[in-house]
């Protein structure tokens, strides 16, 4: 048995969600002609507020064409030092939508309007036109922590005042939601572009949806279409992420828990210099010298149990779905045995 904890995309599709996958009703959706994955979009629209949604092969993708339809070349976007969009998306900021970046520290990742109101620049044609606050909800870079919707509609409400537009990158955002109890509905109307990945904790094996204002749509499905996202019969991977939002969202309380179980054995090792808290299904936890991730993961193999360096001294875990009360068990008892 392999427990591998290196992201909550590693898992694999219930037999469930493989029956409502090859069930699937489809058709050329490049014609809009597939009705799931029309059913998709419209129940993920309606369960965010929003007013239309695009499916999509990726949460790259998603971030991509949101950040595309909201800026000209030349405009900046703020957005956290250690965003996905910014961080992990090959430079695409840059080569998509030919924008800069303004880099913030924030709170774990979370911005706040104090710390965002002094980056916004005047018109003076020195420099950039600011034009896009793009947040991260939860912020994967800081152990998964999250923002709650009193926060995010303030930076909203200042964003609008100033004329800026709003991009959630919610990867996992019901991962949030599981924390701070929000209602998803309300979530639309504080955002011009929304991105949501199925294939994260929700567990489906390929897709997120990027929720737009009406006006907005016909571009999204444009800028689609020339990244090459326009797919043909989506209906049957479409019919996995329907099948991820009605059967796991509730259960994300319980890789909340069992990340929460194994934070608390990690925060007790000897070789662990330090750990992020652990809000949702992340974790993050720094090695002491002279353990490296390299011999830290590999004694881990050893035992059959995958995990990501994170960067030269960190680790990275993430629970799922396929990670079960078993799994955690086994990997504390390895965790607790072993010795450098
Ligand atoms: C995984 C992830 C994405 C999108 O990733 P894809 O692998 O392209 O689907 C975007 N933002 C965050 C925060 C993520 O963790």
């Amino acid at each position: 048995m392999t427990i591998d904890l290196r992201s909550d995309t590693v898992t694999k599709p219930t037999a469930g969600m493989l029956e409502a996958m090859m069930q699937a009703e489809v058709g050329d959706d490049v014609f809009g002609e597939d009705p799931t994955v029309r059913k998709l979009e419209e129940s993920c629209a309606k369960m965010l507020g929003m007013d239309a949604a695009v499916y999509c092969p990726s949460g790259t993708m998603t971030n991509q064409i949101g950040i595309k339809v909201l800026t000209q070349p030349y405009d900046e976007v703020i957005c956290y030092k250690g965003a996905h969009i910014y961080k992990y998306e090959g430079g695409g900021l840059a080569g998509n939508s030919q924008v800069s970046v303004r880099l913030l520290a924030g709170d774990r990742g979370r911005l706040s309007t104090e710390e965002i109101e002094p980056q916004v620049n005047s018109a003076d044609p020195h420099y950039p036109r600011t034009s896009v606050v793009a947040l991260e909800n939860t912020v994967v870079r800081e152990a998964g922590s999250y923002y709650t919707l009193d926060q995010i509609s303030k930076i909203s409400s200042f964003a609008r005042s100033r004329q800026l537009s709003m991009h959630l990158d919610g990867a996992r955002l019901f991962n949030a939601l599981t924390e701070t109890k929000d209602r998803a509905v309300d979530y639309g109307k504080y955002f011009d572009t929304i991105s949501i990945c199925l294939s994260k904790g929700l567990g489906a094996p390929v897709g997120s949806v990027l929720l737009c204002k009406k006006e907005l749509e016909t571009q999204v499905r444009r800028v689609r279409k020339v990244f090459g996202g326009g797919m043909r019969q989506a209906g049957y991977i479409a019919a996995g992420g329907l099948y991820a939002l009605h059967h796991h969202v509730d259960r994300l309380k319980e890789d909340h828990l069992r990340a929460r179980q194994l934070g608390q054995t990690i925060a007790a090792l000897p070789f662990v210099k330090s750990i992020m808290p652990v809000d949702t299904n992340i974790i993050i936890f720094e090695l002491a010298a002279p353990v490296t991730p390299e011999l830290f993961l590999g004694k881990l193999a050893a035992h059959q149990i995958k995990a990501l360096p994170f960067s030269r001294t960190e680790i990275r875990m993430v629970t799922h779905l396929d990670f079960n009360d078993d799994m955690l068990n086994q990997t504390i008892t390895v965790l607790k045995k072993l010795t450098f």
